[in-house]
């Protein structure tokens, strides 16, 4: 089923905490709203859900108006952090209890309860309370209560959050295999941009209560359009560094040698986010700069203050006067105090907006 939400807001009191955001969700879609802390994500998808109601714009689903619709109208399945499951209920009577309410007989209760306790392997755990179950399985009884009416639309928040990293990571992979298998349409609240860039199809990246950017993952990872995108997805960050849009193609880098040319894509995007004096910024992943001789013609010389070997990738932290980034390379013998020389490929720099320019999907 497709969602369409239209401008919606939601003020609580005087505080806008969700500031007109737009999103057409496919059918079948894996949809992930990511942003920090207090971004807004979990009371936009309450109001998904019909746990909240929208100060204004509209939500449908299915191309039926549910902007004020109850939430059990809606064919919502939901999953939180803290799974929500009955203490005093056996695994069994846990994921039976949504068949209970709509008073499915006791046959095809039994049956969709084993069928999907199958399915998320948890068949030899049905006789248990919860609190004789480990994280993980706790966390799957409350994916099969979701799962068990064959929704048509899965809202989740935070599910793993209180999950270790080593099965969070098997949860991801079960929890997207799952529901793409079923053509479920899902919007995933996560504020690890890991797990959104594993899982999504796309991600609304949000901020302050906007969706800032809404693409797919390596979209958002190769070309995020403002500062706090370019900063939020990539570990280390996205080097930043201040630029003047000239006329034509050009564009200047506070660092000369990193050059760049305008594509048209970019110009025009350029010319929609630029700030009054001509400024804006242009970013380069550290994995995209290159390590070289210093000295080299084409290359910019930097001092280098910190080198983290993390096994896989080594981090080295430069400076070229005031102006700090990181490079991220193989292992390498480069040391603090050594000169290098840096090479930003022209085409892998990329123009990014500050954060207070207004960016239009
Ligand atoms: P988190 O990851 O911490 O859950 P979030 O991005 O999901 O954050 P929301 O829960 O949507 O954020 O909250 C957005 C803002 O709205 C926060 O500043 C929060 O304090 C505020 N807020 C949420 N619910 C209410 C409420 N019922 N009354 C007043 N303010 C609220």
């Amino acid at each position: 089923m497709a969602i369409h939400i239209d401008t919606v807001t939601k003020q609580f009191g005087p505080l806008r905490v969700v500031n007109g955001v737009s999103v057409d969700i496919k059918d079948g879609e894996f949809f992930c709203m990511l942003g920090p802390s207090g971004c807004g994500k979990t009371t936009t998808l309450r109001m998904v859900a019909g746990l909240e109601l929208p100060t204004s714009g509209r939500i449908s689903i299915n191309g039926a108006d549910m902007t004020y619709a109850e939430p059990r109208h809606r064919d919502i399945a939901m999953a939180f952090q803290d799974y929500g499951l009955y203490p005093n209920m056996t695994v069994f009577k846990n994921i039976e209890f949504p068949l209970k309410i709509r008073k499915f007989d006791e046959a095809s209760r039994r049956r969709k309860v084993e069928e999907t306790a199958e399915k998320l392997g948890l068949h030899e755990y049905l006789q248990r309370k919860p609190s004789q179950l480990s994280g993980g399985q706790r966390q799957r009884v409350s994916l099969a209560r979701a799962l068990v009416r064959n929704p048509k639309v899965f809202l989740m928040d935070e599910p793993l959050s209180n999950l270790d990293a080593k099965l969070r990571a098997v949860m991801r992979t079960e929890i997207k295999k799952l529901v793409t298998n079923l053509g479920i349409t899902t919007i995933y609240v996560t504020h690890d941009q890991i797990e959104a860039m594993a899982m999504a199809d796309r991600i609304a990246v949000m901020s302050k209560g906007n969706m800032v950017q809404i693409a797919s993952p390596l979209e958002v990872y190769d070309r995020p359009k403002t500062r706090f995108v370019a900063e939020f997805i990539g570990s280390p960050p996205m080097n930043l560094f201040s630029a003047q849009l000239k006329p034509g193609t050009a564009v200047t880098c506070v660092i000369p040698g990193f050059a760049h040319s305008l594509t048209e894509d970019e110009r025009a995007f350029a010319s929609q986010v630029v700030d009054a004096k001509g400024g804006l910024l242009l970013g380069i992943r550290p994995e995209h700069l290159m390590v070289t001789a210093p000295g080299k013609q084409g290359a910019t010389d930097a001092l280098v203050e910190l080198v983290e070997p993390l096994g896989q990738t080594t981090n080295i932290y430069v400076s070229v006067g005031d102006i700090r980034f990181v490079i991220v390379t193989d292992r390498t013998q480069v040391k603090a105090g050594d000169t290098i020389g840096v090479v930003a490929p022209s085409e892998l720099l990329r123009v990014v907006a500050n954060d207070d320019a207004v960016v239009r999907h």
